[in-house]
């Protein structure tokens, strides 16, 4: 079947491709493709079985089964015609290949080393461009404990980041995040136990992952678009694409550390609060227990009335804690007479997990007497203590409540969350730590400080006298982190 020719851009033969035994005529008259095909070999691209388009004359294709015509009627102008066509193919496809195999070694070698990076960034990066090389240089130095401008930024993975995170938690747990306490081969201790490190904790706060944080945060923008348009430009073409650290995320739960109310607005803000419970009695139930309670925004949506609970001196208490869902026959019915349950009170009859809700804080917080007056008001027998019917009104609430804060606060985008602060703080102001953290159902109390710049506490409520603006606890920074 075959002939083969050597040339110096590789070698083909002709071949008769028998058909199907199926597309034969007779078991004994063998079917053929009608053109030939060339099986060959170009240098530098292997194998290819094209097919030549010349047809396969009568006569070659009369030779019995088992036979090459190609090489028994050599001398056939079918034959001779293919093999024109496999010789010119054949040098075609080998000049391709030396093209590309040219182009290859014009292009420039993409193997660029930290160090060239870091030259141009000095050169021409932002003000603050001497830290960001040097948090640059700290992840890439930990997990590998080499130079970091003698590694190349085609080898470094999104394993190594995380490698270093999980790192910097240990660095973290050992305390030698204190200034002073870590010793001076704090991260060649680290790689000696690189691979028996626990994986990242994702549970526990700690002011460290506000590091990660910031690090990977730093690390993104150095090396994102935006920088190598303007910082790196001398780098343009040959400074590798990392497409994995864009994508890349740590959400390692890190201490809030946003400002908290100026006292000026605290003031407003309470002045402002009698007014507000004349227009509108929800937003001022809402912001009273925010402030009160120091209880989180999520939580403050799911609250039923089953949350609230008299204690045996006629206490009436906001109790919080993990809930399983309520059976559907407990929720409220359509009033359409049907006993069938009303599917708008879903959310409210869904289970409801705390944050921190493997440890499984129970809170019980004491409400005040008006309050608990306004929600006896205000609630749907057995449900929301707002008497919302779904979720969306209980969204609703929230987004009028943080609009109000607004106005006081501006520039707080999560401005619910810092009446939340405020009462934390005054909390560990009147009383102590333990008490705010007990108050704010934190499992730790390193959660709880990361509230408080100046950390130095049964759940009651905090009263008027404590929260108001002229009371001495105000005269303590507002929670910062
Ligand atoms: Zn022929």
């Amino acid at each position: 079947m075959l002939c083969v020719m050597k040339d110096t851009w590789g070698s083909y033969s002709l071949v008769r491709t028998v058909r199907n035994k199926r597309h034969w005529q007779a078991p004994d008259r063998p079917m053929f493709v009608s053109a030939w095909n060339v099986s060959m070999r170009v240098k530098g691209r292997g194998q290819a079985m094209p097919s030549s388009g010349v047809a396969i004359c009568a006569d070659c294709l009369a030779v019995p089964l088992g036979e090459n015509p190609a090489k028994v009627r050599a001398e056939c102008a079918c034959v001779r015609k293919a093999s024109a066509w496999a010789v010119a193919e054949g040098k075609l496809r080998f000049k391709s290949v030396v093209r590309q195999e040219a182009a290859e070694m014009r292009k420039p070698k993409l193997r660029m080393k930290w160090g060239e990076v870091f030259t141009t960034y000095l050169e021409n990066g932002p003000e603050d461009r001497r830290q960001r090389i040097n948090k640059l240089r700290r992840v890439l130095e930990g997990p590998t404990g080499k130079r970091a401008e003698d590694l190349c930024i085609e080898d470094w993975t999104a394993a190594q980041v995380r490698l270093w995170a999980q790192m910097y938690q240990e660095y973290d747990r050992r305390g030698w995040t204190v200034p002073g306490a870590a010793p001076l081969d704090a991260w060649e201790q680290l790689r000696r136990v690189a691979g028996t490190l626990p994986p990242l904790d994702y549970v526990r706060m700690s002011p460290g992952n506000r590091t990660i944080q910031s690090v990977l945060g730093d690390l993104k923008s150095t090396l994102g678009n935006l920088s190598r348009g303007r910082y790196l430009l001398a780098l343009e073409g040959r400074l590798p694409e990392i497409p994995w650290l864009s994508r890349m995320s740590l959400n390692v739960p890190a201490p809030d550390t946003r400002p908290g109310i100026e006292p000026a607005a605290y003031q407003a803000m309470w002045e402002a609060m009698p007014g507000l419970k004349e227009t509108n009695l929800k937003a001022w139930l809402a912001l009273r227990i925010y402030w009160v309670t120091g209880i989180r925004p999520v939580e403050q949506l799911r609250i039923r009335e089953d949350w609230l609970e008299v204690d045996e001196e006629g206490r009436v208490l906001l109790v919080v804690r993990n809930r399983p869902a309520l059976p559907m026959d407990q929720w409220p019915k359509l009033g359409d007479g049907s006993g069938r349950p009303d599917l708008a009170y879903e959310y409210l009859g869904k289970a409801f997990k705390l944050k921190a809700w493997r440890s499984a804080q129970v809170r019980a917080l004491e409400l005040p007497a008006d309050v608990v007056a306004v929600i006896d008001q205000l609630k749907h027998p057995g449900w929301s203590i707002f008497g919302h019917q779904c979720v969306t009104h209980a969204i609703k609430l929230q987004r009028v409540v943080n609009q109000w804060i607004r106005q006081f606060v501006p520039e707080g985008a999560h401005a619910s969350y810092l009446l939340r602060k405020n009462a934390l703080t005054v909390r560990a102001a009147v009383e102590d730590v333990e008490a705010a953290r007990v108050m704010a159902g934190h499992g730790d109390r390193k959660t709880t400080e990361g509230y408080y710049i100046d950390p130095k506490s049964t759940s009651r409520q905090l009263t008027d006298a404590e929260l108001g603006p002229k009371a001495p606890a105000r005269r303590l920074r507002m929670a910062v982190g």
